[in-house]
Formats: C-alpha cells, structure tokens, sequence
C-alpha cells in the first residue's frame, strides 16, 4: 500500500537539520572524539567492531571543496529494510587532522625524558619544559588542522525514523572515516563504493577495511597541495648521469685501418 509520504532517498529528502550521535557532556564527547580520531590515526588501535563498521570515504570523489556529500545506501540505517524509506539529511561541521601522530610522538617523547629529568633532579624547571612539551605539540597539531562541511543522507523507515542521528566520522589527512550505526549498512555502502570505482575505474580495494589510512600514495597527496611533514635537508650528494667512458691512450689497441 503505497503511501503519500513515502519516498526515495536522493530526491524528496526532509529539510537539513543539525544532529550529533556524540555523547552529552562535552568532556565525554572530546574524549570520545580524540580517541575515535587516535584510533583511525593508528588502524593498529582499531576496535574489532568499529573495523566492521566502517566506510572510507576519498576526499577526491566525496568532496567539493570544503563539503562532504556522502549519501548512504537506500535501506534502513537500522533494521535494513528497503521499502517505504524516507531519506533524512543531515549536516554538521567536523574538524579534520593533517598526520599528527608523528608530531605528537615527539612532543610525548619529549614530555616524557623532561618530566624523568624533573624527577630526577628535583627542579621544577623540567617540569615546565614538559608541560611545553605537551602544550607546544597538541598546538602544533591543532594548528596543522581545519573543518569540513558534512552532508549527509540516510534513509530510514517509519519505525526507526525517530533514532536517526549523525554517525560518528574522523576527518584525517584526505579521507572521511564514517563509521556506520550497524555492520550491514558499513557492508553496504562499501559495495556501493567499490561498484562506483569500478565503474570510474579508480582503484579498488581488495582487502577489508578499513584501508591503511598513511601513505596510500605519498606522491599524489603532496601533487594535490598538501603540506607534508617537512623532509629532513638530503645530505646525499645529488645523482649524476653516468658520465661516458674516457678515451685512453691504449698501447695494445689495434691501429686504425689504412
Ligand atoms: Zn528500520
């Protein structure tokens, strides 16, 4: 039974509203946020079930300029369903992070031989230098980063549409970390996206996600204007062609023909 309010994702969507799926007190959300962006940072840290769950989005096929458009595939974020759906857009800003984890190491690195030598010696003045430490790399790192606009559209039947809300996501380096409500919908839209790049003929990922999030290809992030961590100055002596081999003055050799 076909019903006047019913409709396809993508074309008759609700108005955009703003939306978070993020914890209620704002100390619990910024820890939430920094260790969901530490664990895609390092995949290693990855939990098992936010693996599952997860969507890689590339910036050079879901972004334009600073908007993300990530629409969802057309069945309900949370039961399935692919009938009687009704798309809902929603829309937020997310901060994004340019390869901190080096930066960061360091300055806990640092933090941490100064806070020994404090110990050690019994002067405050190492104490100080590592709390610079700390302040000096979370800043730097701060400072290296920047905020996207996130448009998304998911679809939901009539049961659930009351709990939709705005998955998690991390913006790291060029990529959109989106993590899923429920495994079915991350394995959905992972087909989705390798059948567009298929289609595109872009590269298709075989293994499964998510994708190591460093380096996919150095040489193609630094081409599309992104800063890379500063290269210590090469101290090798620069390459030169292979210069041709030098006439010598050989007894042995045989005498022109006359
Ligand atoms: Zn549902």
């Amino acid at each position: 039974m076909a019903q006047a309010s019913r409709s396809k994702p993508g074309d008759e969507t609700q108005p955009v509203r703003s939306s978070s799926a993020a914890p209620t007190s704002p100390l619990r959300r910024l820890r939430h946020a920094v260790w969901l962006n530490v664990q895609v940072w390092i995949p290693d840290l990855l939990a098992p079930h936010l693996r599952r769950r997860l969507v890689q989005y590339w910036g050079r096929e879901s972004r334009n300029g600073t908007t993300w458009s990530i629409p969802l595939p057309a069945e309900c974020f949370r039961c399935g369903k692919k009938q009687n759906l009704q798309a809902i857009r929603l829309k937020r800003q997310l901060r994004g992070f340019d390869s901190p984890v080096g930066l960061l190491f360091t300055a806990g690195i640092g933090a941490l031989v100064t806070l020994a030598l404090g110990i050690f010696f019994s002067t405050y003045v190492w104490y100080v230098a590592s709390l610079l430490f700390l302040v000096v790399g979370v800043g730097l790192t701060w400072s290296r980063s920047w905020v996207d606009d996130v448009e998304l559209s998911i679809s939901t039947c009539p049961d659930h549409a009351a709990e939709v809300e705005f998955p998690e996501l991390v913006l790291y380096e060029r990529d959109l970390y989106l993590f899923a409500p429920t495994e079915q919908l991350a394995e959905a839209a992972r087909k989705e996206l390798d059948a567009q790049r298929r289609r595109d003929k872009r590269f298709v990922h075989d293994e499964p996600p998510p994708a190591p999030a460093v380096e996919r290809e150095p040489a193609a992030r630094r081409s599309e204007g992104l800063a890379p961590p500063r290269e210590p100055t090469s101290r090798q002596p620069p390459s030169r062609e292979p210069l041709p081999p030098i006439p010598l003055d050989d007894p042995d050799a045989e005498p022109p023909a006359h």
